[in-house]
C-alpha cells in the first residue's frame, strides 16, 4: 500500500480552477501538491469533463476517451504525493493494438511486438524494413518533441529557439506534412492509410498536421496501449480521491459566469448565482476561446484572430450501440477505412462537410472488460471525425440521422452482417450534444487542430497574455488535446505558477 501523504505546507495562495476536466485536475492536484489552496468549480456533477458514461439496461458506455497511452504522465500526480497510482486504478495492456478492416476485405493487426507485426505486414507484402525504418523515424521525433514541447512546456516559437536554438528546426521535418513522413517511409496504400490515421489522436488532417505528428506511433509502440479497469470513467474517479485526499474542495454543479480582473490582475471567479470567489490566481480548464468571449467578454476584434489560430480539431458522431450478440471479429479498437481517406480528410477539414464514407473507429470494450455488456452480447461505441459546428452552415439534425445510416450500412458490408437486426440499445450525440455538455469550442473533442498552416501545431499558450495572474489548462492549449496531454499541461501549469510566485515580491 502506498505511504501515508504528508500533508503540504499551506503556502498562504489560493487558486480558482474552472473545470474538473482531467486538465483542470491535473493542475489543481499539482498546486495543492505545492501548498496552494485549490477550489474546483465544475458545472456538471462528474469529475473528469469529457471522460463520461451512460449505463443502461446492462450496458455501460464510455461516451469520451477509450484509448490510454502515457501512464507514467498521471502516475506522477500520484508520486508527488508518495501514493501508486495502482492502488487506486487498475490499467491493462491491450492486445491488438488496434484491428484495421479495409473494403477490400484486407484485415491488418498493429501489435508492438516486431515478430507479430511482421506477420501482419506480410499479409500486406509490406517490408518489415521500411515499417521498422519509419518508427526509427517517429521515435526520433517523438523524443525531440518529448524533451521540449512536451516536457518543458514550450508553448510558442520564441520558447522553441531558445530550447532547440535554430540549427535544430530541421530535425522536425519541417518541409513535409504528416502523410508526407509516412508516404516517405510506407508503400503501401493500405499501411499509409493506418498509419496517417494516428492523427486521430488530436482530430486533425494526416494532409494538413505537420510533419513532426508522426511522433504518435512512438507513443503507442514505445509505451503501449491500456485500458482502466471498470471504464476509463475510473481514472477520473481515482484522480478526484487524490484530489479530495490532498484537501481540493470540489464544487461540481457550479458554473462559472465570469472571471473578474482589475488591470493586469484577475481578481476571481463569479459564479452564475453571483456569487464571488476571490482567488490568487485563476486557471481555466474552460477552452480558451468561450473562455476569452464568454468569462472574459472579449470583444470580436480581439476574438476574431484568436478564432482563425485557434480553430477547433474536428468533433464527432458518438453513437453507442448495445446488441444481444457479440461480433468475434472485433478487437477491443477497431477502424473500419475509408475507401478514400485522402478525400475523408479533404471533406472535414477543408470543406467542412460531413463525409460520404468517413473512417470508423469502434470500440468494443467488451473484449477487455465483459461487465460493459450483458453475457453473449456487445457493447459499440462508433466515432466518425466529422467538422465542428459552424454556426455560419448549420447541419441539419436529418444530416447526423444520415451519416448513421451510412455508418451502419458500412459496418454491414464490412463484415458485421445484420447489424441494424441486433441493436438493442442505441444512444447518440452529435456536435451539438459535446458543445453543451463540456462548453468546448464549435464542439471540438480533441481542443485545437494542429494544421501546418494554420499554427504550425501550437496551441494556445499556458499564461494569459492579457492577465498576469489567469492561466489556461487542456485541449486547447499547449500541447494539446488527449489524456495524457492535458494532464502534462495541468503539471506544467503548476510549474509557471510557482516560478511566477518564487519572482514576486512577498
Ligand atoms: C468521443 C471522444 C473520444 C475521445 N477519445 C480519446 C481517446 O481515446 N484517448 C484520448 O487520450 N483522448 C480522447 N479524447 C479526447 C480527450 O477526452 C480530451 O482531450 C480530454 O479529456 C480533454 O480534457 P480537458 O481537461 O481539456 O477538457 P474537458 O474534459 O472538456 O473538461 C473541461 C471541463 O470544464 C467544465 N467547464 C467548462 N466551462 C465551465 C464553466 N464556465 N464553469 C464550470 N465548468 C466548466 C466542463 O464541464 C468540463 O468538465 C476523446 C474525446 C471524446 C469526446
Amino acid at each position: 500500500m502506498s505511504e501515508p501523504a504528508t500533508p503540504p505546507e499551506p503556502n498562504g495562495r489560493n487558486v480558482a480552477v474552472i473545470g474538473a476536466g482531467l486538465g483542470g485536475l491535473s493542475a489543481a492536484i499539482s498546486l495543492a501538491q505545492e501548498g496552494y489552496a485549490v477550489t474546483v468549480f465544475e458545472k456538471n456533477a462528474h469529475a473528469g469533463g469529457k471522460l463520461n458514461v451512460l449505463e443502461t439496461r446492462g450496458f455501460a458506455f464510455d461516451l469520451g476517451p477509450s484509448i490510454l497511452t502515457l501512464p507514467h504522465i498521471f502516475k506522477r500526480l500520484f508520486h508527488r504525493s508518495k501514493r501508486r497510482m495502482k492502488d487506486y486504478v487498475t490499467l491493462c495492456p491491450v492486445r491488438p493494438h488496434w484491428r484495421n478492416f479495409f473494403e477490400d476485405g484486407t484485415r491488418i493487426d498493429l501489435v508492438p511486438e516486431p515478430d507479430r507485426m511482421t506477420e501482419e505486414l506480410d499479409k500486406l507484402g509490406e517490408s518489415p524494413k521500411n515499417f521498422q525504418n519509419f518508427l526509427d523515424y517517429s521515435g526520433r521525433l517523438y523524443d525531440l518533441v518529448d524533451k521540449g514541447y512536451f516536457e518543458e512546456g514550450l508553448d510558442d516559437l520564441r520558447d522553441f529557439k531558445r530550447y532547440y536554438g535554430l540549427a535544430n528546426f530541421m530535425k522536425f521535418d519541417l518541409l513535409r506534412t504528416m502523410h508526407g513522413g509516412v508516404a516517405h517511409y510506407i508503400r503501401h496504400p493500405h499501411l499509409r492509410d493506418v498509419m496517417d490515421f494516428f492523427i486521430k489522436y488530436v482530430g486533425s488532417s494526416a494532409y494538413d498536421a505537420p510533419a513532426f505528428m508522426n511522433c504518435l506511433p512512438t507513443i503507442q509502440f514505445r509505451h503501449d496501449l491500456w485500458y482502466v479497469e471498470g471504464g476509463m470513467i475510473r481514472l477520473a474517479q481515482a484522480l478526484r480521491t487524490l484530489a479530495e485526499e490532498l484537501g481540493i474542495a470540489l464544487r461540481f454543479e457550479h458554473e462559472v459566469a465570469h472571471i473578474r480582473h482589475e488591470g493586469r490582475t484577475a481578481t476571481g471567479v463569479e459564479l452564475k448565482d453571483g456569487a464571488f470567489h476571490p482567488a490568487d490566481y485563476v486557471v481555466s480548464n474552460m477552452e480558451v476561446v468561450p473562455a476569452c468571449e464568454r468569462l472574459l467578454n472579449k470583444p470580436p476584434r480581439f476574438m476574431r484572430p484568436l478564432r482563425r489560430r485557434l480553430e477547433p480539431a474536428c468533433s464527432g458522431l458518438v453513437l453507442d450501440l448495445g446488441l444481444d450478440i457479440q461480433y468475434p471479429e472485433l478487437a477491443h479498437h477497431n477502424f473500419f477505412f475509408s475507401g478514400n481517406q485522402k478525400e475523408h480528410f479533404r471533406t472535414v477539414f477543408r470543406k467542412r462537410e460531413i463525409p460520404r464514407d468517413p473512417t470508423l473507429y469502434v470500440v468494443a470494450a467488451a473484449r477487455s472488460n465483459p461487465a460493459v455488456a450483458p453475457p453473449g452480447c456487445d457493447n459499440l461505441k462508433i466515432l466518425p471525425h466529422i467538422p465542428c459546428l459552424d454556426e455560419k452552415h448549420p447541419v441539419p439534425h436529418e444530416a447526423y440521422q444520415a451519416l448513421r445510416d451510412r455508418v451502419l450500412d458500412k459496418l454491414e458490408r464490412m463484415g458485421l452482417t445484420d447489424l441494424r437486426r441486433h441493436i438493442v440499445v442505441e444512444h447518440m450525440w452529435t456536435p451539438r450534444d459535446i458543445q453543451a455538455q463540456y462548453y468546448s469550442n464549435r464542439g471540438a473533442i480533441y481542443g485545437v487542430v494542429a494544421d501546418r498552416w494554420r499554427n504550425f501545431g501550437f496551441k494556445a499558450s499556458k499564461q494569459s497574455k492579457a492577465y498576469d495572474n489567469l492561466f489556461f489548462v487542456g485541449g486547447s492549449v499547449n500541447p494539446g488535446g488527449g489524456m495524457p496531454m492535458v494532464v502534462l499541461c495541468g503539471q506544467n501549469v503548476c510549474k509557471k505558477i510557482v516560478a511566477q510566485d518564487r519572482n514576486r515580491p512577498s
